[in-house]
């Protein structure tokens, strides 16, 4: 367990990392991986199922893949959030983090308060999102119990909402830097998921931002 926290800087600087999206989850955080404890998590309201995209190789073909992992949850944002403009953390109050130092998710603890707010992270991203594979069976259930989808329904469902959002310049409580983080990913995604890119093209009636499930 790492001691990063400096109270002053943050105080200072007012969260700006929390306004742009809840933190992420370590597999280390989470003490037992079954569904009760998840939807514990995920019913009292503070965490989200995400999705990391992990791009790759197979064959020569470049290819997305999915990979669940649990997240502090966004104001205006339900159990399963996959992907959606990022807004501020729902857990963010006027005093700072609900939550203690150490009871907050590893992507937080390891967060290195900086005085010019370059704040760094001492995390390989990538090796830590990694670590959540070996769980997906227990998020992926999750999902089907409360949306009755797959998790590649459910995602390409969203992503299209995405898409439909940004089109639709629907950016409630999101920041600045996450509406240009979102407008980075829609670029960068419209290449491999053209079909839902289309659709939110020229879909009117597309469901609206802040769904909740
Ligand atoms: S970690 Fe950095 S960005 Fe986050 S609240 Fe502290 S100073 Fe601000
Ligand atoms: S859980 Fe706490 S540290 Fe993490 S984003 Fe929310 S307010 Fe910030």
């Amino acid at each position: 367990m790492n001691i990063y926290e400096n109270k002053n800087i943050c105080a200072k600087c007012g969260g700006k990392c929390c306004l742009e999206g809840g933190c992420d989850y370590l597999v280390s955080d989470i003490e037992e991986f079954n569904i009760q404890n998840f939807c514990d998590l995920l019913e009292s309201g503070k965490a989200s199922i995400k999705a990391i995209l992990n791009e790759n190789e197979i064959e020569s073909k470049k290819n997305i893949e999915v990979i669940l992992i649990l997240k502090s949850r966004n104001i205006n944002r339900g159990a399963i959030d996959l992907i959606s403009i990022e807004t501020p953390c729902s857990l963010l109050t006027a005093t700072g983090c609900f939550y203690p130092f150490l009871k907050r998710p590893g992507f937080a603890r390891h967060l290195i308060p900086d005085p010019n707010y370059e704040c760094y992270s001492d995390l390989n991203y990538k090796s830590e999102y990694l670590k959540w594979r070996q769980y997906q069976s227990v998020l992926e259930n999750i999902i089907k119990e409360k949306t009755g989808l797959s998790k590649y329904e459910e995602f390409r469902k969203e992503l299209e909402e995405f898409f439909y959002n940004i089109l639709h310049r629907n950016f409630e409580d999101a920041s600045v830097k996450s509406i240009k983080e979102a407008h980075f990913l829609l670029n960068y995604l419209k290449r491999y998921y053209e079909n839902e890119y289309e659709r939110a093209l020229i879909n009117s009636n597309s469901p609206k931002l802040n769904k909740k499930r």
